[in-house]
């Protein structure tokens, strides 16, 4: 989403017009000067847009320490921003403070909207166009406090925003893809043909609903899914015909197709690489995952402690795949399929709200700054969520981030906010 930062001397008024757009009650923090406050980011929406909207410390050029300090972060806000809000006190009107700010926002050649707050009445809008002076063109007045002139402004910030991303496709409707997916002999076939015997029927078709012939419908867990590519399986075909190379074709397409894949791994035999390569197969599109271990009914303690060593070397990569232990033979566990599935998807379909994000990442990376690099340390201004379906997540940074500090946050986003069955994509967008 495009992001619009709000910048302005202490005092201003900021987090009440950053309150007003966000029509909620949750910038809550006083504006008072000398108090060094972090940029905080929330999700506001206008006429069916959205965006991300970053209320900033207040801005005084050329102060000592922590003024010092705030001026750096408003600039850094600036730097990441799609448009700026310059918000003046319209009672006090211009300052060299406000000269001195609208210096650093030309350099910065974003789009910038002159407000001028707390004009209360039709004299006081009058008198704010003398703030025209300041060289930013027409002044937008808006009492924050009481919502006057806010639509006009945000119907301007849109104007001002680069064109939008096509909408998400929506998902069609119909049931969840599922991917039944593993190397030859793990027991896909037997999983298919045990689902359709506990479950009573892969059923055929349901209505309102049409499913590409070598799909299957099976009721699991009382709700219909869509098994991808499962013809093959059913039928026995194509087993001798199909050389490897095919096979892992037609594999990498069910999991395309798919919106979570079940790879299916022989609990009784070692990890090996072609279940490594089915495994980055579903990794790398992106969808989500259940590691289900089958023939479960084979392995005994002995064989137990070597697969939980392997699964420690093997599988380090997806500590947070979902794990379900199997056997098609005997249907021991074949009920927590379903309950897998439904978690991994939810995870995979999750949103964070900007605001829980950013707190969450404000403390993260107070407690925990990124290490210093030739005598300077990159700092994370902000996040937010890019998309689902994976999670994909933005941080705004000052400069590029240590890989191994992008897997801290990635790792500490997994457990706060639970993202187990699903990849999730950390970028850093450096300010430019
Ligand atoms: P596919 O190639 O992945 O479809 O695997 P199949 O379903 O054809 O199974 C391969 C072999 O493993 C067959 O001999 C199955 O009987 C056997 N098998 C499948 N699942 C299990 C299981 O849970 N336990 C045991 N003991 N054998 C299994």
């Amino acid at each position: 989403a495009p992001v619009v930062a709000v910048v302005g001397r202490p005092n201003v008024g900021k987090s009440t017009l950053v309150n007003r757009i966000i029509g909620r009650r949750q910038a809550v923090v006083e504006d008072v000067p000398g108090v060094t406050r972090d940029r905080v980011a929330y999700d506001a929406q206008w006429n069916g847009r959205r965006f991300t909207i970053v209320d900033t410390g207040g801005w005084e050029p050329d102060a000592k320490d922590r003024a010092k300090a705030i001026a750096a972060q408003a600039e850094a806000a600036v730097a990441t921003a799609d448009v700026v809000l310059f918000v003046v006190d319209s009672r006090v009107g211009s300052t060299d403070v406000d000269e001195a700010a609208v210096r650093m926002l030309r350099r910065s050649a974003k789009p910038v909207l002159l407000v001028a707050n707390k004009v209360d009445n039709a004299t006081m809008e009058i008198e704010s166009t003398s703030l025209w002076s300041l060289g930013l063109g027409q002044p937008y007045p808006v009492s924050a406090l009481h919502g006057r002139g806010s639509g006009d402004l945000l119907d301007a910030v849109l104007e001002a925003m680069p064109a939008p991303a096509p909408p998400d496709t929506p998902r069609p409707r119909g049931p969840r893809r599922v991917a039944l997916v593993g190397r030859p002999n793990v027991g896909k076939s037997s999983l298919l043909n045990r689902l359709a015997r506990e479950e009573r029927a892969v059923v055929d078709s349901v209505a309102g609903t049409t499913v590409d012939p070598v799909d299957s419908l099976a009721e699991i867990g009382g709700q219909t899914w869509q098994l991808v590519d499962t013809a093959g399986l059913r039928k026995r075909v194509g087993q001798a015909s199909g050389t490897e190379y095919f096979a892992s074709l037609r594999t990498n397409a069910a999991i395309d197709a798919a919106e979570v894949a079940i790879v299916l791994l022989d609990a009784s035999e070692p990890i090996i690489e072609q279940d490594q390569r089915i495994l980055s197969m579903v990794t790398e599109a992106g969808r989500a995952l259940v590691l289900a271990f089958n023939k479960w009914d084979l392995v005994d303690e002995d064989r137990r402690y070597y697969l939980d060593r392997e699964i420690d070397r093997e599988l380090r990569r997806i500590p947070w795949a979902i794990k379900v232990n199997v056997s098609a033979k005997t249907g021991r566990s074949v009920d927590k399929l379903a309950p897998a599935l439904r978690q991994a998807l939810a995870n995979w379909e999750k949103r964070v709200p900007t605001g829980q994000l950013n707190q969450w990442l404000t403390a993260l990376v107070q407690a925990t700054p990124h290490p210093v690099r030739g005598g300077r340390a990159p700092r994370v201004l902000f996040a937010t969520q890019a998309s689902t379906s994976p999670p994909k997540f933005v941080l705004f940074t000052t400069g590029l981030l240590d890989a191994g500090y992008v897997r801290f946050v990635e790792r500490k986003l997994r457990e706060e906010f639970d993202f187990e069955g699903t990849p999730v994509e950390v970028t850093v967008r450096p300010r430019k």
